[in-house]
């Protein structure tokens, strides 16, 4: 079958201004130092097989599976963000640890690296809406209201991979534990087994999705904590009757799919399978056939019949690679509108060669650090995790 991947058309909504601004505190980055070759060198990939070659071993370069194809042909390794981590700290000969990805990913790295590891981010300004969503200032104001309340006791935090080091380690002090998209299910069995209700961060989506399609709660279980209102704008009552306290926060590229997409896409490609991440919201979450992380999509695509024809619910880049992959299917990016993670999209040609070619200067620039504390407590709830049945086994280095 002839590629049939159809390209969208450019958003209306101005996606890229994320990422701009140089606000160090936040996962929003700041702007890089140092000189940044042209985008329009044409020497760019032969400079970056010349630093990545100079480098040798001393250098392992993870890609995410977000990431533009002009980067990703760099990677040592290809992933979602936790695999890529693990990955990092498989290869302790590499001291360089360069991550495409965003900021949060690069901590994660860091956590889970050895000491003498290092690990880059090629841009300081890719950061993740989602995890700037969850500012540790405002998850202790909630966890005050909930101790306050006389509910913090039985309330047990769980964050999403995509939080930034300091929320993971606030779940790690407070009994919590992090998961991925991939084990969320398993993270809130458990949760359940220790306490009476859970704190779910950053993302709210994925928390009701996974409460009410896998663990069979109702929609009335679930409550939305507000960070920029009073109380979370709920009542007291609210909170003591929840069992799932969602924070507010989403991901500003799987929150763009809507049920109209998906209704619309099935008109018009009749035995069309609808794939999208439980990022995206529960009406789309509802309405696709199959639920699952980036893994699980490409997964599922790879192992589906020819001639078999895909509406996927994830990221741009993702897809279009999914489509030239597999041309002997029909791959259709779910939005009509294109939705690239702008943050993710920052990783370009120019901030990997300045950073490869850094490193064989003997510089290392946009070092990402945590400090010992908050990487003690966030590696204590990535533990809890990795203690799960079966997820051990199911993120071990390939
Ligand atoms: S795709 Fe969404 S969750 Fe992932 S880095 Fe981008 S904004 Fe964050």
């Amino acid at each position: 079958m002839a590629n049939t991947f159809i390209q969208p058309e450019p958003s209306p909504l101005a996606l890229l201004l994320l990422g701009h601004g140089s606000d160090a505190d936040t996962e929003r980055g700041v702007e890089c130092p140092g000189a940044l070759p042209a985008p329009s060198d044409p020497d760019l990939v032969s400079r970056a097989q010349a630093a990545k070659a100079a480098l040798g071993n001393r250098v392992y370069i993870l890609g995410h599976h977000y990431q533009r194809d002009e980067v990703i042909q760099f990677a040592d390794v290809t992933g979602d963000s936790f695999k890529l981590s693990q990955q990092a700290a498989a290869h302790p000969e590499a001291e360089f640890i360069v991550f495409e990805g965003v900021h949060f990913m690069a901590e994660s790295a860091d956590i889970l690296t050895a000491e003498h590891q290092q690990v880059v981010l090629p841009d300081m300004a890719a950061g993740c809406s989602m995890a700037d969503m969850a500012d540790i200032e405002q998850v202790e104001e909630c966890w005050d209201l909930l101790t306050e309340l006389g509910i913090a006791d039985v309330t047990v935090p769980i964050t999403y991979m995509n939080s930034t080091a300091a929320i993971k380690a606030f779940t790690g002090r407070n009994g919590g534990s992090v998961c991925t998209s991939s084990n969320a299910e398993r993270s809130l069995t458990w949760a359940f087994e220790q306490g009476e209700k859970v704190l779910f961060l950053p993302d709210q989506h994925l928390g009701r999705n996974t409460a009410v399609l896998d663990l069979g709660m109702s929609l009335d279980d679930c409550v939305v904590y507000n960070p920029n209102r009073p109380r979370g704008g709920l009542t007291d009552d609210e909170l003591r009757n929840a069992k799932m306290i969602l924070w507010r926060g989403h991901c500003s590229v799987h929150s763009r799919f809507s049920a109209d997409t998906v209704d619309e896409v099935r008109e018009r490609v009749p035995g069309v399978q609808v794939i999208v991440h439980p990022e995206c919201n529960f009406d789309v979450v509802s309405r696709a056939d199959v639920v699952g992380s980036t893994e699980k999509i490409i997964a599922t695509i790879t192992a589906a019949e020819p001639g078999s024809a895909w509406a996927v619910g994830t990221e741009l880049n993702l897809v279009k690679r999914l489509a030239e992959e597999h041309s002997d299917k029909e791959i259709i990016f779910l939005d009509r509108t294109v939705c690239f993670c702008s943050t993710m999209n920052r990783i370009d040609l120019p901030h990997l060669v300045w950073a490869l070619e850094s490193l064989v200067n003997g510089e290392v620039v946009n070092r990402i650090e945590v400090d010992a504390d908050t990487a003690h407590w966030a590696r204590v709830a990535l533990d809890r995790m990795l203690a799960l049945p079966g997820v051990a086994s199911a993120v071990q280095p390939d």
